[in-house]
């Protein structure tokens, strides 16, 4: 087995760190990965006080039929792509950094390579985080604590609704300043997409114009400066295409109505498109992937979403929950976004905004790619827990029961 660590401190690091990981998939079969830890930066006594940022570090176990030196040279590659220029300073911040932790057993030692890797003998958090793939190479295992941590899988995309009406939390982010607290904390509690609505859809909305969305949006735009992946909840091609022009990269359109030009600018963007299932004719879908493919949409960029909640009975809404596997017919990621709706009380007398612990056991049971929520801490600890405890390496076990939960074994 080979182990890799991967590490990022600049701009939206956990997206980097999956751009990494899809760009290894070339080279290096993935086995399991480790959780994420934030850990704060270890720099030498007078670094510029700029290069003292968080990184968010990582361990993957793999194969790979390279050898150390083709490997190192593959994962630099990489390193370059993804922005880190070839001449970077030693502790500089840099998007991504790949490290040749262990090699099999071997042991190298060569001007470029030094393996098993010198970060094992200060970096307590490498240990901790091997130690999660069943690798304790220095024993006693010390014990580390990370500032945060994260999974990659499945994929968070946080709510922030600035409306004075939404079901669960009309009112709360209305006010610009608190709408960008609001992003900041779902930014740092590691949402991989920060998704903005300016209209309540809940049931028997009342609707407001594309103007009002987009006056509701522009100050919070204006005032946010942050690194997530911005998306707007709409379905005016107006308010698309504002966010279009302000870099948004995800579009949540519950009414499949967009104009062709609109999907066809979504598309040139190269933005993601979440489209959404009214009803339960999940037919509909097949027609649908077809439209937006023949307008220039990728796939991979096509999010299906069964719509719990929208035009459904209570048991079709947990039908839909438990059909999203079969989603995956499409040939597109699926999206699903049960926070805190009204069909959770078909078994919980709780209120709307307290519906975040059912929530969660409906998001640990599905198997979506991305579960759009509103408590993205919450959500994000539970799957760290849970990452946590799967199965170690090297056992016939392990190679079971990473059939039986492929999603969250292996990071995609
Ligand atoms: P670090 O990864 O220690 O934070 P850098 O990534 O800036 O620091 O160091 C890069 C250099 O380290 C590379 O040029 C590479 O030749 C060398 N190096 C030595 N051993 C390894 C290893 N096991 N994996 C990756 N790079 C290594
Ligand atoms: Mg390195």
């Amino acid at each position: 087995m080979i182990f890799i660590a991967l590490g990022s401190n600049v701009g939206d690091r956990l997206a980097y760190l999956r751009q990494a990981i899809a760009a290894m998939g070339a080279f290096f079969t993935i086995k399991k990965s480790s959780p994420v830890f934030e850990t704060e930066a270890l720099l030498p006594e007078g670094s510029p006080p700029a290069w003292n940022r968080p990184h968010c570090n990582m361990v993957i176990a793999g194969e790979s039929a390279l050898s150390p030196e083709a490997l190192l040279q593959r994962l630099q590659e990489v390193e370059h792509r993804l922005g880190r220029p070839p001449d970077h300073l030693f502790h500089a911040p840099r998007t991504i950094d790949l490290d040749i932790v262990l090699y099999h057993n071997q042991k190298v030692q060569t001007e470029r390579l030094t393996i098993p890797h010198k970060g094992l003998e200060d970096r307590l958090f490498l240990r901790a985080l091997l130690a999660f793939l069943g690798k304790t190479p220095y024993p006693p295992e010390e014990s580390y604590i990370p500032l945060r941590s994260f999974v990659l899988e499945p994929k968070l995309v946080g709510i922030v609704n600035a409306t004075p009406d939404s079901f669960s939390d009309g009112g709360r982010h209305l006010n610009p300043d608190d709408a960008v607290r609001h992003m900041k904390a779902l930014e740092a509690a590691g949402a991989a997409v920060v998704e903005l609505g300016a209209q309540s859809t809940r049931p028997g909305y009342t609707e407001v114009s594309p103007q009002v969305e987009i006056e509701r949006l522009a100050p919070i735009v204006e005032r946010y400066q942050g690194t997530a992946c911005l998306g707007v909840d709409t379905y005016f091609d107006e308010v698309v295409e504002y966010a279009l022009q302000h870099s948004f990269l995800w579009m949540n359109d519950v009414k499949g109505q967009l104009c062709e030009t609109t999907i066809k600018k979504i598309a040139d963007c190269g933005a993601q498109l979440v489209t959404m299932l009214c009803g339960t004719d999940y037919s509909w879908f097949e027609e649908r992937v077809k439209t937006l493919v023949h307008l220039g949409m990728r796939k991979e960029n096509i999010l299906l979403d069964p719509g719990v909640g929208f035009g459904k009975t209570r048991s079709e809404n947990l039908d839909a929950i438990r059909l999203c596997p079969k989603l995956r017919d499409y040939g597109c990621p699926i999206l699903l976004g049960p926070s805190r709706k009204s069909c959770l009380s078909s078994f919980s007398p709780v209120a709307a905004a307290e519906r975040d612990i059912e929530t969660l056991g409906i998001c640990a049971s599905a198997e979506a790619d991305y579960l759009r929520v509103h408590a993205v801490e919450d959500h994000m600890r539970f799957f760290v827990a849970q990452q946590s405890v799967l199965p170690l390496l090297d056992t016939e076990d392990s190679r079971n029961s990473h059939k039986a939960c492929p999603r969250r074994a292996c990071t995609s």
